[in-house]
């Protein structure tokens, strides 16, 4: 896979040959204000957008379609099937995921933190995608942004009596960790996804100082991750 960067944005290169701009910041965007970051990337990316649509993200499983003016959702998930819509999520550690199915011209993105991955928000957005919107995920591509990865994403013991969570934890030195990226992976290939549409940035937000994380700084500040049908 590729990524590009531009003036401190990360842009994912396979999303752009579909004319879907899917990417995150790193730390030149404070990540706070959701609108002024938006001016700022739309006006050094050079693109348009009508609507801006992002989330009051409560690490829940609901996933939702964008209408009209409303800005904000109570959710951890977005689709739609409209384009110049932003779609977008706010992350310091939980990884962001970026959908697009190419033959039915839909977007999402998702939220994704062990409490919403534990309460199936990835079904959720299958289920909803492939039953409202016919969408093939055979047809469709799934982009994984900065978050915990396995290196770092430690768990408490209790994680082992999840059974979701139970093939992707590992034992080093008496402490778990939890394969996040290796979860979402399995789940979307189940479903149908192939494995070449799996796009992963494979950026760890603990190990790479050039994204927030909350473990390790406690930070306020936050990676902006959006997609944009053109
Ligand atoms: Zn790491």
């Amino acid at each position: 896979m590729g990524l590009v960067k531009e003036k401190g944005v990360y842009i994912f290169e396979e999303f752009l040959d579909f004319g879907i701009l899917a990417g995150f910041t790193d730390r030149t965007f404070p990540g706070l204000m959701v609108e002024d970051d938006l001016k700022a990337i739309s006006s050094s990316l050079d693109f348009t957008y009508q609507n801006l649509h992002y989330l009051n993200q409560v690490h829940g499983n609901s996933v939702i379609y964008p209408k009209g003016n409303t800005r904000i959702y109570t959710a951890d998930g977005l689709i739609s099937d409209k384009k110049r819509q932003v779609l977008i999520v706010r992350t310091a550690d939980c990884i962001p995921v970026f959908f697009y199915d190419s033959l039915r011209s839909v977007s999402g993105i998702i939220h994704l933190g062990w409490k919403p991955a534990k309460e199936n928000i990835l079904n959720e957005f299958i289920d909803k995608a492939t039953e409202d919107l016919k969408v093939n995920l055979n047809e469709s591509f799934i982009g994984i942004g900065p978050g915990l990865r396995k290196c770092c994403f430690e768990v408490k013991e209790e994680f082992l009596s999840f059974s979701c969570f139970s093939d992707f934890i590992e034992k080093r030195n008496s402490r778990y960790f939890l394969d996040m990226v290796a979860f979402l992976k399995k789940t979307f290939i189940d479903r149908g996804l192939l494995r070449d549409n799996f796009l992963d940035s494979q950026i760890c937000t603990i190990c790479n100082k050039e994204f927030y994380s909350y473990r390790r700084d406690k930070t306020q500040n936050r990676t902006i991750s959006f997609i944009i049908q053109r």
